[in-house]
């Protein structure tokens, strides 16, 4: 049996198709034909040779949903279902060791040195090869945490639970209290920020704030739940910090989650968030310029709490789908773009351009 799949060779050349054989099986490792692929903004950025993780060469994708073909003994889901051959499932991007101090001691294996990712840092020259989720097939270990989806969803619009989503939801894990009455505030409308719109309402927040430069995106995002919309083409910052001043009895937003991608959005999330607090910053996946900041102002007087958030582990991933599967309106219209595996180029070129909001692989 053999696979397509698309490599990327050369940093910022176009990714290749190849055709690989599918290996024997490792031990209790599976088998899986996919659904849906999701195009995530890192791989982009990995495309670019601007994500230090990347080995060549590697077959992309890391948002995946696929078929169970083959099973090498036995495996359960993280719901303690058993998964047999013609179970739909989406899974970790990520195995962690299991050993090491994060894993065991700090219990945040999100933080892993070892962890392995499907579509990141695992080459396709490296058996079992088929390792990312721009392919036909992909071989998954044993280790890796898996969810079984109910047939019934549309697999393009679950992928980005895998990534986004599950990064999202580890963001609202770490928040010390109930979002109910509060006001949040989430900087960038595209997947990750829809994702967080969605999260926040069914998390209790009052007023959840949606500030974006594009209009398509604003119009999502409402219908995602965001009560407020802001474009930043049409206000200033001045008016943007008086805007949730009135909202907030002058005190400024509870919580501001950064879902841009860009650091500078910091520097204007600092003047919206309320004195006392909390700034998850999920956006920002690789290295970027600094950004000057005002550390008595803006996180000293204010008080604030701001939470860095990498990745994720199994328990987000399990809340990602859960969520994912109670909207799925929301998230099948969040899907503007749906392309076969030999146009992943193409695809990746939407994502650049900013025309789509989320592109995904589709399979036959
Ligand atoms: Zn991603
Ligand atoms: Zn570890």
């Amino acid at each position: 049996m053999k696979s397509k799949a698309m490599v990327l060779e050369q940093f910022n050349k176009p990714l290749s198709e190849r055709e690989f054989d599918i290996p024997p099986l490792p031990e209790d490792g599976i088998l899986v034909k996919l659904l849906a692929s999701g195009v995530c903004g890192s791989d982009l950025h990995m495309a670019k040779g601007e994500d230090p993780r990347t080995p060549l060469p590697i077959i992309l994708g890391h948002e995946g949903v696929g078929e169970i073909v083959q099973i090498n003994g036995r495996k359960r889901d993280l719901n303690g279902e058993e998964l047999n051959v013609g179970d739909w499932v989406i899974w970790d991007r990520g195995i962690v060791c299991n050993e090491c101090f994060w894993c065991k001691v700090a219990k945040q294996p999100y933080l892993c040195p070892n962890r392995k990712i499907y579509g990141i840092n695992l080459s396709c020259k490296d058996y079992p090869h088929l390792l990312g989720a721009y392919s036909e097939y992909m071989v998954l270990f044993r280790e890796t945490q898996m969810i079984k989806v109910p047939k019934s969803i549309d697999p393009a619009s679950i992928v980005l639970a895998g990534c986004s989503g599950a990064t999202s939801m580890h963001g609202f894990d770490t928040l010390t209290e109930p979002l109910i009455g509060k006001t949040v505030v989430v900087q960038g409308a595209g997947p990750l920020g829809v994702f967080c719109v969605v999260a926040a309402k069914s998390l209790g927040a009052s007023t959840v704030v949606m500030v974006s430069g594009t209009k398509q995106r604003l119009d999502l995002a409402k219908e995602a739940g965001a009560d407020l919309l802001i474009n930043r083409h049409e206000s200033s910052l001045e008016e943007r910090i008086a805007i949730l001043q009135n909202l907030t009895h002058n005190r400024g937003a509870d919580v501001v989650i950064e879902a841009s991608g860009s650091s500078n959005a910091l520097l204007e999330g600092f003047r919206l968030l309320r004195r006392g607090g909390t700034y998850l910053v999920t956006g920002v996946a690789v290295p970027q310029q600094c950004i000057p900041v005002d550390v008595y102002q803006d996180i000293v007087l204010k008080n604030i709490d701001l939470k860095g958030v990498w990745v994720s582990d199994a328990r987000h991933l399990v809340q990602a789908v859960d969520l994912v599967i109670r909207h799925t309106k929301i998230f099948e219209k969040l899907v503007t773009h749906r392309l076969p595996l030999s146009q992943a180029n193409e695809a990746l070129r939407l994502v650049e351009e900013r025309q789509a909001l989320k592109v995904v692989l589709t399979f036959q």
